[in-house]
């Protein structure tokens, strides 16, 4: 078994964005990060020698930074958070807050930190990136801020 590591600060796979975290003292204020996407494939090394393109999935890793990057991250799963005409409306730690909807990343999760990030960036992966046999676990990380990020994985062993 061995281990295919991409560290998104010097990949480049980083973006910039905004977001609230609610209940939270300082972080329940509009803030933001510059965050990366690091992924780590693990498996066994095929007939080329390697266990799998990595090229492809920093493209695609990319892609979704490039989809995130300069937006406020908008946990659509809050109950605070309503469509109104071309906006988001935002209700949270009783405050409510007004973006236009282009300037917004409308995420699937249920609030906007690095661990439910890392868990739709792994969900996107899951769906779009073809693996190889080869591999056999798939981690991604998300980090808010270099040396501060979180992780997520799945095996795929048991994929049909
Ligand atoms: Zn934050």
């Amino acid at each position: 078994m061995m281990r295919l590591e991409i560290n998104g600060w010097s990949s480049k796979i980083t973006f910039s964005a905004t977001h609230i975290i609610p209940g939270h003292y300082k972080c329940g204020r509009l803030h933001g990060h510059d965050y990366a996407i690091n992924a780590t494939v693990f498996g066994n090394i095929g007939p080329e020698g390697v266990i799998m393109d990595f090229i492809s999935v920093k493209e695609f890793l990319r892609k979704i930074a490039a989809e995130l990057d300069h937006k406020v991250l908008i946990p659509m799963r809050d109950t605070g958070v309503k469509r109104k005409g071309g906006s988001i409306q935002y209700s949270t730690n009783g405050k409510e807050y007004m973006f236009p909807e282009e300037d917004c990343a409308l995420l699937d999760v249920g609030v906007a930190s690095a661990e439910e990030l890392a868990n739709f960036v792994l969900g996107r992966v899951r769906e779009k990136v073809h693996f190889p046999e080869s591999v056999t676990r798939v981690e991604i990380g998300v980090d808010e801020g270099e040396g501060q990020g979180a992780w997520t994985g799945i095996d795929l062993d048991a994929r049909g």
